[in-house]
């Protein structure tokens, strides 16, 4: 049974006796139209594995399973397990896992799921549920080396938060981390009504492709040291930002740092690129590298 238009939710809904969960993000897709396109982001195909989080009543984990070699569901409520076990039967390329996504090892979880014991590579998807949208996403970026893909609906202010251009209100903390890992775009926008029950807010759909090669830098932690430093503060210039974040160094010696990172220490540090943020983390871990320990 394909729980996609609004009668059929309902119906599933009522005969399993099921509540819907507020605290869990509990909105499901009603729209056939954004479903397909949603997949066709994915571009699952037959020799690959697509993990979905949240599948809810399996609208899109049909989907997924009709173009995928298989696809791995990862539910946290238990009480939509026996909808999924009714609107999944007959696709035996389905694996149904109740899990929390948040506590979940991925990868291990890809592996068990496959004879193939060599490197693999596998794809997210995911109509996620909002109250675990950053955490997860960092989640699966920090924690998973072998995933190259994730489509994921997020709410569209995330969205652009996601995919914002420096000097921009968006532009963020966020922005920097998440295109650390992963090439970023807004594939589609999707308005709140196309969901049951209906969502506050309207919403899109990010595609993240993994980066084959990691940004080049020295050393990560104090890359995102330096991030975080220069946006907890983002009305500060950067000397003064970022320079207090290290006594060892005297203001000369940052000062120098800057002109190594070729940038200005007047800017503010939502004006800098993720390129410039390496650099200046680099002439950085270059002037810090024979001073004392810091003790924490
Ligand atoms: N994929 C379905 C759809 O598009 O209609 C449901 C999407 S709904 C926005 C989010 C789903 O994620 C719900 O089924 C919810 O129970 C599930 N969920 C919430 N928190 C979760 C977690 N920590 N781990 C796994 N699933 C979770």
């Amino acid at each position: 049974m394909d729980p996609v238009s609004p009668g059929v939710v309902r119906e599933l809904i009522a005969r399993h006796g099921f509540r819907i969960k507020k605290s869990l993000g509990q909105n499901f897709l009603i729209d056939g139209n954004i479903i397909r396109k949603i997949v066709d982001a994915v571009e699952p195909g037959p020799a690959d594995t697509v993990v979905e989080i949240g599948p809810g009543l399996g609208a899109l984990t049909r989907s997924l399973a009709t173009k995928a070699g298989q696809v791995l569901a990862v539910e946290i409520d238990r009480n939509l397990i026996p909808v999924l076990e009714e609107t999944m039967a007959g696709l035996d390329n389905v694996h149904i896992v109740e899990s929390d996504a948040l506590k979940t090892d991925f990868d291990n979880l890809v592996k068990s799921s496959t004879s193939d014991a060599g490197v693999f590579k596998y794809k997210i998807a995911a109509n996620l549920p909002y109250y675990i949208t950053t955490p997860l996403i960092m989640h699966l970026l920090e924690k998973h080396s072998s995933i190259n893909r994730i489509v994921v609906m997020v709410q569209e202010e995330v969205a652009r938060r996601i995919t914002a251009r420096p000097d921009t209100p968006e532009y963020g903390a966020l922005t920097v981390a998440v295109n650390f890992y992963a090439h970023t775009e807004i594939v589609f926008r999707v308005p709140r009504t196309v969901f049951i029950p209906r969502p506050e807010v309207d919403s899109a759909v990010v595609r993240l492709q993994v980066r084959d090669t990691p940004v080049p830098m020295k050393d990560k932690n104090i890359f995102f040291a330096l991030v975080r430093a220069a946006f907890q503060q983002r009305r500060k210039t950067l000397l003064n930002a970022v320079g207090g974040t290290d006594k060892r160094l005297t203001k000369e010696m940052w000062l120098s740092v800057f002109q190594q990172a070729d940038i200005e220490p007047g800017r503010r540090g939502e004006t800098l690129s993720l390129v410039e943020f390496a650099r200046l983390a680099d002439a950085y871990a270059d002037a810090s590298a024979d001073l004392p320990k810091i003790n924490s």
